[in-house]
């Protein structure tokens, strides 16, 4: 039994969430989304960049400590949540790997915004005990 949760996701955070991670290849991206959550939707409103200090950043990631935790600040400053975090994958798909599996802390959402393609292809996921699940995107 699961109970879905839906992401509703306007058109134009999707546009900057992908041009910010473009303008960051060849190396991953990454940072936190803000929004929101009810019973059984996801509604995001905005994202924070957070600098990647991955030694090899163009196939994994890592928060810079310091942004991280002037984004969380920031988040409840403005009384905003933190519903989930994202990086994108610089050439490949959006599917979650085997590197994102082991690396797993308990967020809410993991955003991957994949370059497989030329254009960016954003897909979200939760983590269950059953693995991970990708949550249906709709526009806001
Ligand atoms: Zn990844």
């Amino acid at each position: 039994m699961s109970c879905e949760i839906i992401v509703k996701l306007g058109n134009r955070l999707r546009e900057e969430l992908v041009e910010t991670c473009r303008r960051r290849l060849p190396n991953e991206a990454c940072g936190v989304v803000y929004g929101y959550r009810t019973a059984d939707e996801l509604i995001p409103d905005g994202f924070a960049w957070i600098r990647n200090v991955a030694p090899n950043a163009e196939e994994a990631f890592a928060f810079d400590p310091g942004e991280w935790i002037a984004a969380c600040y920031e988040a409840q400053k403005n009384q905003r949540l933190i519903v989930g975090v994202f990086h994108s994958h610089p050439i490949g798909a959006n599917a979650p790997s085997k590197r994102d599996e082991q690396s797993l802390v308990p967020w809410d959402s993991y955003w991957i915004i994949g370059f497989a393609g030329s254009d960016g292809d954003i897909a979200v996921y939760r983590h269950t005990e059953q693995g991970w699940v990708s949550l249906p995107l709709v526009p806001a």
